[in-house]
């Protein structure tokens, strides 16, 4: 096996052109992922985060519908294929909070997303998927730039860039 520096840096850019499109995405990418990635999601409010993650877990065999943005709990467990912890911190006032109630633990083989990341920079593992959502040219096109920061997140991506 060849030996991959930590921080990877692969990067991709797509869009999708309606909300189904963009849950379809979030299935493609699930159908990459084998469990112990972390995926953060950022992006204005509308912009589709939720969107994305309710098709990502679908593709990992979880009811879409059980996946919303949290309004008072910042972090939900579901359980398909592979465990999915979907954290949401738009509402975290402090980000000191995230220590103490050690959100951003999480079994091994389980997938984070972290929607609203940027509201906890310090916290966030060294090696993930970092993809920021904006509104594209019409009212239902959203671009996303995705970019990887380690191998595990990187080993994804490409695997997603593959599929598309
Ligand atoms: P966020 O979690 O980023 O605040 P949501 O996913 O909750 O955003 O909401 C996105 C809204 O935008 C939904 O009402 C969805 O139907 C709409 N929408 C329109 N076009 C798209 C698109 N291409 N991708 C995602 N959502 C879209
Ligand atoms: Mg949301």
């Amino acid at each position: 096996m060849t030996a991959r520096p930590a921080a990877a840096g692969a990067t991709w850019r797509c869009d999708t052109a309606s909300a189904d499109a963009t849950r379809s995405l979030g299935r493609a990418l699930a159908a990459c992922l084998v469990g112990g990635e972390v995926i953060t999601l950022d992006g204005d409010l509308g912009a589709g985060k939720t969107c994305f993650a309710q098709g990502l877990a679908e593709g990992l065999g979880i009811p879409p519908d059980e996946v919303s943005s949290p309004t008072f709990v910042i972090r939900h467990e579901h359980h398909g294929r592979v465990p999915l912890a979907h954290l949401d911190f738009y509402r975290l006032d402090d980000p000191d909070e995230i220590e103490w109630l050690d959100l951003l633990d999480a079994r091994e083989d389980a997938v984070l997303v972290i929607e609203w990341a940027e509201n906890v920079p310090a916290a966030l593992p060294a090696d993930r998927l970092a993809v920021r959502l904006t509104p594209g040219s019409g009212s239902d096109e959203r671009v996303f730039e995705w970019s990887a920061t380690g191998p595990v997140a990187e080993r994804a991506l490409l695997a997603l860039m593959r599929r598309s």
